[in-house]
């Protein structure tokens, strides 16, 4: 992967990388038509880490179709797939981690404590292979994607991060590779996480500006679905990722939801101007 990306460097191509684990859906594919925007040769990996995933959660089982995710990867005329081992990426006698701060411990990193460092750790080694000009997020993992801007400022890579718009079917339902874990019935019941976001942006059109109340209407609509299991839901300030108890007039903000819907553990985010009204998508 190194002696690629050198040569494209030494050819003066810009690399733009869009990292995934696989099992690839629009959401990818829309990272990967961004980075075909903002370089000349796009590399896209797929690894599904074992170091995010703690012991109890879904590693094993978590969806894998290397054939299929070529053709796609193919389709959109990537110039490299990167599709290593474990082996090949935690050599023996691994012991080097990557761990960031304060913006790990919250939402995701305190309802999942070893979730971050597993990542920052990934996407350092993924990030030294394939040495990118520019590396491509989704705003899925909002708070993943300030991880790793605050990861590569404080370590001076040299890499440009972007961070892409949530890609939704048609009902409002974010695409995600565990979407394929729900049954007919909670495929419709998931889709009470876009739509009390979507709730929650227009009790703040029409000018509802404390986040408990919000947070709690949210709750309410979450709660009704009976196959739902309410982690968080949380609003932020959408640099810092810093809890708001409440919004100010040109402030931006993630209001963010982690739910299980039967045994799926589901994420999804909206981020909120309220300067604008362009709230929901
Ligand atoms: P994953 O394969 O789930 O680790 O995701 C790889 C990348 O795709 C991450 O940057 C995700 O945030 C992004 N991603 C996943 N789902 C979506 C989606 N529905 N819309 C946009 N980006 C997404």
């Amino acid at each position: 992967m190194q002696e690629y990306s050198l040569q494209m460097r030494k050819e003066g191509k810009k690399i733009g990388f869009v990292p995934t684990m696989g099992y690839l859906h629009e959401g990818h594919l829309s990272l990967v038509r961004k980075a075909r925007e903002a370089s000349d040769v796009v590399v896209v990996s797929t690894f599904v880490n074992p170091t995010q995933f703690a012991p109890n959660e879904d590693f094993s089982k978590y969806p894998r179709d290397e054939q299929k995710d070529k053709m796609l990867l193919e389709n959109e005329k990537v110039d490299a797939v990167f599709i290593p081992s474990p082996e090949e990426i935690y050599l023996r006698g691994f012991q080097t981690y990557v761990e960031v701060g304060e913006i790990t411990r919250g939402l995701e990193g305190q309802s999942r404590p070893t979730h971050f460092k597993g990542v920052t750790t990934i996407v350092t080694i993924l990030f030294n292979s394939v040495m990118p000009h520019v590396a491509v997020f989704g705003q899925k993992d909002a708070q993943q994607a300030v991880v790793i801007k605050r990861m590569v400022q404080d370590l001076r890579m040299n890499i440009e991060i972007i961070v892409h718009p949530i890609v939704r079917e048609k009902d409002g339902l974010a695409l995600s590779s565990r979407n394929i874990y729900l049954s007919e019935k909670e495929r419709k019941d998931a889709l009470v996480l876009s739509s009390s976001l979507r709730y929650a942006s227009e009790m703040i059109a029409s000018g509802e500006m404390d986040s408990g109340e919000i947070i709690g209407e949210m709750r309410k609509k979450i709660e009704a679905v009976d196959s739902s299991s309410l982690d968080y839901i949380k609003i932020v300030d959408a640099e810092t990722f810093e809890e708001a108890p409440s919004l100010s007039q040109g402030g931006k903000y993630y209001i963010l939801v982690a739910c299980r819907i039967g045994k799926t553990r589901l994420i999804d985010n909206l981020l909120v101007n309220t300067g604008k009204s362009e709230l929901f998508v």
